[in-house]
């Protein structure tokens, strides 16, 4: 295939590659996605939707959907950003954020979307490693000079940073941005949103798409000082003015309010992430400790990539990254109790094979 028509920029391009979304059923544990159905509300709004309203554009503002995030986080409408997802909340923070004066630091291994975005505003990057056994490297993040983004919890190692660490960092030089991508906070994390007022130079990023089990429908938002939130506005008014639509404003809104809902799954995911890393580790596989809705484990004997392979063989998808530090690694999303007994059963039967 030529790419004649190509800019130079777009030839310049490496895209992120999202996991597999297999047309076959399967055990899917590869995309950190919830196990279970959204809040029943959805449901009842959804068979409730007047499907004449989507005749008109959406409200560019969001404004039902920022004042029920207001209310449910304790923070101000001019506080919150919304956007299709965090991945896109993201990538304006990264355009509107830094540029070659402003560079961009994140560790080693994290969220591999960092660098496409960099790459693709062409923004200079600071690569920091994580130390040997994966924590933050935050005293070299703290002397960089330009800005930061951070999961937190980590992906994917799903380790998280205390809330005084984060405070460290951001106290450390208040002229440079930090990015908080709180993706799984709710998963066991300590989230920085309630810092948002005291620190000008911090922008906490979630998604409805992991504790809301709403990765379907593309909601995401940041938290921060109103100068933040302007200039992200800035940047989505350049580009889209209606990124969320109407259905998934109203979506997002009745899931966030379910509170009851959030509270029992996230329990429940946790408890599953509990009892399947102590079982994991009577099989001898070495687990990295999680506070996400995933897990990050090393099979003691065999190849993680082979396991990878021949889970898949079996119907289970889990994700392996082919890189270096973490190729022996696997990232296992939590699913329900059955299917993380399933999985449990397939590694006995390799293993016993091998
Ligand atoms: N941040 C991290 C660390 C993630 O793993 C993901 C999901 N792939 C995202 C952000 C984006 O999530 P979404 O766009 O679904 O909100």
């Amino acid at each position: 295939m030529s790419d004649r028509l190509w800019n130079a920029n777009t030839k310049k391009l490496i895209p992120y590659v999202p996991g597999e979304q297999p047309r076959t059923k399967c055990i899917k544990l590869n995309t950190n996605e919830n196990p279970y159905p959204p809040s029943p509300n959805v449901k009842d709004l959804l068979s409730d939707f007047k499907y004449d309203s989507l005749r008109l554009y959406p409200d560019p503002t969001s404004s039902n959907l920022k004042e029920g995030l207001a209310e449910y986080y304790g923070v101000e409408k001019d506080e919150i950003f919304i956007g299709n997802g965090s991945d896109e909340v993201l990538a304006f923070a990264f355009q509107a954020f830094f540029d070659k004066e402003m560079p961009v630091a994140f560790p080693d291994i994290t969220y591999s979307f960092y660098p496409v975005y960099a790459n693709l505003y062409s923004i200079p990057t600071e690569i920091i490693p994580l130390d040997e056994n994966f924590n933050m490297p935050l005293k070299a993040i703290k002397v960089f000079k330009g800005g930061v983004v951070l999961a937190n919890p980590n992906a994917p190692t799903g380790m998280a940073e205390p809330l005084s660490a984060i405070i460290d960092l951001l106290k450390s030089n208040p002229d440079r941005l930090v990015i908080i991508d709180e993706a799984y906070i709710d998963f066991g994390g300590e989230t920085a949103t309630g810092l948002v007022r005291n620190y000008e130079n911090l922008l906490v990023v979630q998604t409805v798409s992991k504790s809301r089990s709403l990765a379907g429908l593309r909601v995401g938002y940041a938290f921060g000082n109103p100068s933040l939130i302007k200039a992200l506005e800035c940047i989505r008014d350049s580009f889209n003015s209606y990124t969320i639509d109407t259905l998934a404003q109203k979506v997002a809104l009745v899931a966030i309010k379910d509170g009851t809902w959030f509270e029992q799954t996230r329990a429940k995911i946790i408890k599953t992430r509990e009892w399947f890393i102590a079982a994991l580790s009577e099989l001898g596989f070495t687990t990295l400790p999680s506070k996400a809705n995933f897990i990050f484990t090393k099979p003691s004997k065999s190849c993680a990539s082979e396991l990878y392979e021949l889970l898949k063989e079996k119907g289970i998808l889990i994700r392996y990254f082919r890189k270096p530090r973490i190729d022996s690694y696997l990232r296992i999303s939590i699913g329900t109790d059955e299917e993380m007994e399933q999985l449990l059963i397939a590694f006995e039967e390799i293993l016993n094979q091998n």
